[in-house]
């Protein structure tokens, strides 16, 4: 199947499971993970109609944005983001969905106030509480949200989640659904410096959950481009 085929049919399994939740589908957007797919095929992918891409690593980043791989569609950053490389990555993509630590959120704030430019951005949150997760629990999660003001260098513009791996489907449900209610109780405290507009959850194998759960943004790799090909790299 071709990229543009791939992402009709994901269209439609996103457009069913939002009917399916009462939501309308409007109000969800489709991210294409693009990690380890060039230029190319990224364009392709735009060309057939996703609303975001989003990297991983900044060495993609800076090797597919100044071929225009892009173009057309907002770019976010989606991956473990060292902080010596926070540089290339600030104001150079619109959303950064991957602050999952307070250094990274000092380093990204300091970056963007001497750039003179404000960074969108995303907390992530470790919602199943995993050892070797990054990401903030939620309880620290909320008491951030609560301190937004003092970082006038970002905008905190939602949360992101990448939920433990499921055996079976449905296994993440309870998680985004704890994401959801995360996500409410922030918006409706209404803080300084915090619009809480999306939700980043659900990928290939559970983004119908994730829409269920009030997902407004899935990021999807594998079912767009295919599998990745770890030996290649
Ligand atoms: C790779 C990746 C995805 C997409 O994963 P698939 O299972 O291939 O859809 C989503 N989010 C992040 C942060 C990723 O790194």
């Amino acid at each position: 199947m071709s990229i543009a085929e791939n992402v009709a049919e994901i269209r439609a399994r996103m457009n069913a499971a939002a009917v399916a939740a009462g939501r309308d589908p409007g109000e969800i957007s489709l991210l294409a993970a693009t990690k380890m797919n060039d230029a190319d095929r990224v364009r392709e992918a735009v060309a057939a109609g996703v609303d975001a891409c989003g990297e991983n690593r900044v060495q993609e980043l800076v090797q597919k944005q100044p071929l225009g791989a892009y173009q057309g569609v907002p770019i976010h950053f989606i991956g473990h983001l060292q902080t010596n490389k926070v540089n290339k990555v600030v104001g150079k993509v619109d959303l950064i969905e991957s602050v999952d630590r307070m250094e990274l959120l000092q380093a990204v704030n300091n970056t963007a106030l001497r750039l003179g430019v404000c960074q969108d951005i995303l907390f992530e949150v470790n919602i199943g509480g995993e050892a070797q997760k990054g990401g903030f629990t939620p309880e620290e999660t909320v008491q951030l949200a609560a301190k937004m003001g003092d970082y006038p260098g970002v905008r905190l513009r939602g949360l992101m989640a990448i939920p433990p791996i499921s055996e079976k489907k449905g296994d993440n449900c309870i998680y985004f659904a704890k994401m959801r209610n995360l996500f409410i109780d922030i918006r409706d405290k209404k803080y300084d410096n915090v619009s809480m507009v999306c939700l980043s959850m659900g990928m290939t194998d559970d983004f119908e959950d994730a829409i269920a759960e009030g997902s407004t943004m899935i990021r999807v790799g594998t079912a767009i481009f295919g599998a990745r090909n770890y030996a290649k790299t």
